[in-house]
């Protein structure tokens, strides 16, 4: 089934390295958007909601870790899985952003197997 991606990272060179780097994982995506922050995506989410969101955690004006919860509050987005991609790593802020309703975790530096791994599960 064809599915949707959003990237959200206030970083736009980092959105064209994800996006590359989830083309070179080989998963396909139908319609791929992007959003620089946690308001922008709430924005664009609120009109088309999508399959999969691949969202970085610090972000100006609203982070990943807020955005998540915002989005688990959305009836329209219950079945967007959300997976973090970030540069912090400490066991307990993954933790605290999987308990908040993210449904997986990839640190930075990533790659495209790492990509293939985390997402796949959720491309049925
Ligand atoms: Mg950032």
């Amino acid at each position: 089934m064809a599915k949707t991606l959003m990237i959200v990272d206030d970083s736009a060179t980092m959105r064209k390295i994800i996006m590359r780097t989830v083309r070179m994982s080989g998963l396909q995506f139908d319609r791929t958007e992007e959003a620089g922050n946690g308001n922008e995506a709430l924005e664009k989410l609120g009109a088309n909601p999508v399959d999969i969101m691949l969202c970085d955690i610090n972000m100006p004006e609203m982070n990943g870790t807020e955005l998540v919860k915002k989005i688990r509050e959305m009836d329209s987005c219950k079945n967007t899985k959300i997976v973090m991609v970030s540069t912090e790593s400490s066991q307990e802020l993954i933790n605290g952003v999987i308990a908040d309703g993210a449904n997986g975790f990839i640190t930075k530096p990533f790659t495209p197997e790492k990509f293939q791994e985390k997402l796949s599960p959720f491309m049925n």
